[in-house]
């Protein structure tokens, strides 16, 4: 039997995990072993048959070149894995992964499982949502809808604080990756302005810190230098990050490490006590740095801290003090802890899965009893009624509408040095493109100058100037008489792409404009047709 069911799945660098509404209440799926997370490991055995998670995990240390770790960072890049002398392309890897949770969920429900809602970073480009897609297909999915992680974060945040108006920060800081996204939620439509982040800011950066710092007082000790080993120094990179972890919590903690490695045949060993002080003065300049996307999304999103209402923090860095302490004094809100904070991101894309209209009907009897499923219902008219004067009521259950839109108008500067716009603050993407006509001023002008702007303002200059191209080849001709048709279009990916052509002659030119125009690329929810909508 199928399911009704849709599966929310984060497919996650490190751990997947997925989710499920059961009744009212969304919740995680444990996997076949017993646990809500499965590593987001995949090996081959002798056979060359796929073991993924947990098992593939606990085989690593006997087949460290036959097991994959983090393909999320490959997957739609156009790297493929070697094993065996066997090229893989990381969608077929992730493959794997799916098609375990999907197996688990369905010895779990006893249904076959065909609907799923995965989630993906809102920075993956076009080709790395379109590869995350085609591994769920991989994996015997055949309903499949993605959704941007943050989106999945509000949703889940919507859900447990009850849904109201306001403006929301999910401020994503993971082991590798900071993600800042500024949403509004409003009538159900939660509508994403924009995301920025740091792709080469985690986590591990404020591990490796501890590493520098703990390898300079064992140099200055003992003159030993601890990272030329490669051994030494991942050894102290997992001791660094244990510390980094016990001082959220702890005002001290001590790196202890009898066996650390050798070097020149002397063993070399740690034993340092770590303050949150010194911890917090050798990380100023990393948390420094972690702002900056912060600033950077409120700006693109034309919102001030002011506006702010809730903060969300997600991704185990933010469990740091002083990075909790850094985002409230910038934003002057408290910033909300997520309690889960690697399970929220499926249960988001749980929920949207069911309040979207990923799952779109709902059966109500005239007597009250609702139904999930058709049959059910069906069995119940039989059952309890016996009677067709029952009659049937269906509800639609798109409660959930995730939108991505034009955060500031797009348009180009007119003689008398006005702002004329082409495409509207608030547009939706998918119908993001615009076109007016322009004419020369000057009589045998022969080319014309294109200035991209960006913002409210009446006055182009007092807007933000993205680019500039001039049009060149116009025929003479007397002021007024050409017809330049100047087009302004947004592409899947988010960026502006502007031409202009002269309709009654051969000139033409164009211009992409490589900044990301948007909120983030329309994917979200694209299978349920309700982007833009
Ligand atoms: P994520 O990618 O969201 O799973 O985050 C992983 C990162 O969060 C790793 O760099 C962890 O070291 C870090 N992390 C997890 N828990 C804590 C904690 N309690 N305090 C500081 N960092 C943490």
């Amino acid at each position: 039997m199928v399911s009704e069911k849709a599966l929310g799945i984060d497919l996650g660098t490190t751990n997947s995990g997925m989710a499920l509404i059961e009744g009212d209440d969304v919740q995680m799926l444990q996997n076949n072993e017993g646990e809500p997370l499965t590593p987001s490991v995949v090996s081959f055995d002798d056979d060359g048959d796929p073991v993924v998670g947990r098992r593939a995990e606990n085989r690593a240390p006997a087949n460290p070149d036959r097991t994959i770790r983090t393909i999320k960072r490959h997957i739609g890049t156009g790297d493929g894995v070697e094993i065996d002398g066997e090229s893989y392309d990381p969608a077929e890897i992730s493959a794997e992964i799916l098609r375990k949770l999907k197996a688990d969920a369905e010895s779990y429900l006893g249904e076959e499982v065909t609907r799923a809602v995965v989630t993906v970073p809102a920075y993956f480009t076009a080709d790395q949502k379109k590869a995350t897609r085609r591994a769920a297909e991989l994996a015997g999915f055949d309903e499949i809808t993605l959704l941007n992680e943050p989106t999945a974060a509000a949703i889940a945040h919507g859900y447990d604080a009850g849904l109201d108006e306001e403006t929301l920060v999910v401020y994503d800081f993971g082991g590798g990756t900071l993600d800042v996204s500024v949403l509004e939620i409003a009538d159900d439509t939660f509508t994403i302005l924009t995301t920025s982040g740091d792709n080469h800011l985690g986590g591990t950066d404020f591990d490796e810190a501890i590493v520098e710092h703990v390898a300079d007082r064992i140099e200055g000790d003992r003159g030993i230098d601890v990272l030329a080993a490669d051994e030494l120094r991942a050894n102290l990179r997992s001791l660094g990050e244990s510390a980094k972890i016990d001082l959220s919590t702890a005002a001290e903690t001590e790196l202890i490490e009898p066996l650390l490695g050798q070097v020149d045949g002397e063993i070399v060993d740690v034993e340092e006590t770590l303050t949150r002080d010194t911890f917090e003065s050798i990380t100023e300049d990393l948390r420094e740095r972690a702002l900056a996307p912060l600033e950077q999304a409120l700006d693109d999103a034309d919102r001030t801290t002011r506006d702010v209402d809730t903060v969300l923090l997600v991704g185990g860095s933010t469990r740091m003090p002083a990075i909790q302490e850094r985002v409230a004094d910038y934003t002057g809100v408290d910033p909300e802890l997520t309690f889960e904070p690697d399970k929220i991101v499926a249960k988001g894309a749980a929920l949207y899965a069911e309040k979207s209209g990923a799952v779109e009907e709902q059966y109500a009897c005239t007597c009250g009893e609702t139904f999930d499923a058709r049959e059910a219902f069906q069995n119940h008219v039989d059952d309890a009624h016996g009677a067709a004067d029952h009659a049937e009521k269906v509800e639609e259950r798109g409660e959930i509408t995730v939108k991505s839109i034009v955060t500031r108008s797009l348009g180009t500067r007119v003689k008398d040095g006005s702002f004329n716009v082409l495409i509207e603050k608030g547009t939706p993407i998918t119908e993001a493109t615009g076109t007016k006509y322009y004419t020369t001023t000057r009589d045998d002008q022969t080319i014309m100058a294109i200035d991209v702007f960006q913002g409210e303002h009446e006055t182009a200059r007092e807007n933000e100037k993205l680019d500039e191209f001039t049009l060149t080849g116009i025929p003479e001709a007397p002021a007024g008489d050409p017809t330049i048709e100047v087009t302004f279009r947004i592409d899947d990916d988010g960026i502006l792409h502007v031409t202009a052509e002269d309709i009654d002659g051969d000139a033409e030119g164009s211009l992409t404009v490589e900044q990301n125009v948007t909120g983030t690329s329309p994917d979200d929810g694209s299978d349920t047709a309700q982007v833009g909508s």
